[in-house]
């Protein structure tokens, strides 16, 4: 017996997220001091390895510089692997004994696996893994919650028929990010925000995620799934909610997972005649991968009407933000790599200035790459002359806090499990508030396959979109310019 306080499993370690992000995050924390003390990690998997194969998967994704050597001797010391079945009780059975050998501990247990096999591992986890005595038992997730509403429903009965909700972690690794977690501390800890922050001020939200690249191959998976599943029902939504969302009463888990769903409630399901679809075509004039558009991955099925790119428009029917349209957007191969979060302001009334010089203010924070909060601007253009331009008060966190290291987004998440954390972690009730605004529309774009409208590779996407924003209350003017150099 070590003494362990507390016992990682990393269920699915021969897997891609494990190598590529649960085993490097795990280093990470343990080499700066951050995992709890005495905490032992134990893979499990069916394929049969020994640690120094598990070892040979992480080498690309996990740094070790000449100075960690030693430290990371200690951390192989922590690390074991276990083989066994998913659906197998005497194997997990194994893993009750090994863990019980290394200590009457804290328990973790991260499924890193496909969603097919969750309800076998939970149910053997309950049944023969469970903590001992005064210990604690928790359990990380991942998404896909579901397909829908009624699997995901089916899923979270399962679960909360196993574990109480206070050990059920799912993660939405977009909470983890830095820009995320800050938008409660702009909206919350700022007096020239809140009285501004609602239907008088606010003429539009548009919330953004845009990818370079198409699906390279991995397409299959993809389709199957689609955009909206992939990053629109959960991490858009979440940072809608969060821009959204009343103030709760304190900065506790409940009180703001309890706001999250309040503000869910007050929005419909999405209508079609609100969504623009498109689907990426190749760019003959492109490089490369920039050639081939999405029905030219060999893994996706001929003719496949899946889209690539989604606008929303979704409305939040509160005293707060009726009539105000929040615009969801995501896509692949885009110009551009970026997620951001978009306030548009009203115009200004009663402008005094040569008419349509004054622009409308925006705020913008944005959450990757190089994380910023700015705001667009009027002021007086320098000089002799009384005209006015736009400009920004600008807060770009690589120049005003140099050299800070900004955590990795699975890195909080994972040490929030070891802390019992839940703010950044999705509750049942939200996960079918958001099942059920998205749910409708699903099923009408699987059922009635409506053409997703070609966009080109490298674009921004189909002009359709942006028709869909202007009606939408949000104005392009084309006429703010910026230049890193002016700072
Ligand atoms: P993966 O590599 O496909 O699977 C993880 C492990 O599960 C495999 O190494 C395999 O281990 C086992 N496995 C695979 N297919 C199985 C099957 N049909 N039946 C039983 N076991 C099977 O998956 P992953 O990419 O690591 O993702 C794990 C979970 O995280 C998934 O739910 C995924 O949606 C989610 N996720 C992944 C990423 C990512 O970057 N990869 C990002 C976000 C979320 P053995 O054969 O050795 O048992
Ligand atoms: P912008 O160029 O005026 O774009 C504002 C919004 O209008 C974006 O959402 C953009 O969509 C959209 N848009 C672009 N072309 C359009 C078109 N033809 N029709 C309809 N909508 C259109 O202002 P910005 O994006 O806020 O800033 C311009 C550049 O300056 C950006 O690259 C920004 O990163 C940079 N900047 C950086 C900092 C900083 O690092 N601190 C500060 C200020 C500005 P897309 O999202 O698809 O482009």
């Amino acid at each position: 017996v070590h003494g362990a306080s507390h016992v990682f499993v990393v269920f699915g370690a021969s897997g891609d997220l494990a190598k590529k992000k649960i085993y490097p995050v795990l280093w990470n924390l343990f080499k700066d001091e951050l995992l709890p003390k005495e905490t032992y990690i134990i893979g499990y998997a069916r394929s049969k390895l020994s640690l120094e194969d598990l070892q040979s998967r992480w080498a690309p994704y996990l740094k070790v510089t000449d100075d960690d050597k030693s430290k990371f001797q200690e951390f192989l010391k922590i690390n074991s692997y276990c083989s066994g079945n998913y659906d197998k009780t005497s194997d997990f059975a194994r893993l009750d004994k090994m863990i019980s050998e290394i200590g009457n501990c804290n328990r973790l247990f991260y499924l890193a696996l496909p969603p097919t096999v969750y309800e076998s591992v939970t149910l053997n986890i309950k049944a023969t893994c469970m903590s001992k005595s005064d210990k604690w038992t928790r359990v990380i997730i991942e998404k896909p919650f579901g397909r829908d509403l009624d699997s995901s429903e089916l899923l979270s009965n399962h679960l909360s028929s196993l574990f109480k909700e206070e050990e059920i972690y799912r993660i939405d690794h977009y909470l983890g990010k830095e820009m995320v977690q800050n938008l409660m501390v702009l909206r919350f800890g700022n007096r020239i925000f809140s009285p501004i922050w609602n239907r008088d001020s606010i003429a539009s939200v548009v919330i953004s995620f845009k990818e370079p690249f198409g699906t390279e191959g991995r397409g299959g998976y993809f389709n199957d799934f689609g955009i909206i599943r992939d990053v629109m029902q959960n991490h858009l939504l979440q940072l809608l909610t969060l821009v959204a969302m009343e103030k709760p009463p304190s900065t506790d888990a409940e009180d703001i997972r309890n706001e999250k769903v309040k503000v869910l409630k007050s929005i419909p399901p999405i209508v079609i005649d609100n969504v623009v679809l498109g689907q990426y075509v190749g760019n003959p004039e492109g490089n490369g991968e920039e050639k081939l558009g999405y029905l030219d991955d060999p893994t996706v099925p001929a003719g496949s009407t899946t889209p690539t790119f989604v606008t929303a428009a979704l409305f939040v029917r509160n005293e707060r933000w009726d009539g105000v349209p929040f615009l969801l957007r995501c896509g692949k191969a885009l110009n551009e790599r970026k997620a951001e979060v978009r306030i548009q302001f009203k115009d200004i009334p009663g402008d005094i200035f040569n008419e349509g010089k004054v622009k409308r203010n925006e705020l913008v924070i944005r959450v990757q790459p190089n994380e910023a909060v700015y705001m667009k601007m009027m002021a007086k253009t320098p000089g002799m002359s009384f005209d006015c331009e736009e400009t920004e008060l600008d807060l770009t966190y690589g120049s005003r806090y140099k050299g800070i290291k900004m955590p990795e987004a699975y890195e909080r998440l994972i040490l929030d499990v070891f802390t019992g954390s839940q703010i950044n972690f999705v509750r049942s009730d939200e996960l079918y508030q958001a099942w059920r605004i998205f749910t409708p529309l699903l099923h009408q774009i699987e059922e009635e396959k409506p053409k997703p409208i070609p966009y080109v590779y490298g674009s921004r996407g189909p002009k359709e979109s942006d028709e869909l924003c202007a009606t939408n209350n949000f104005i392009y003017t084309g006429t703010y310019k910026w230049s890193p150099s002016k700072i």
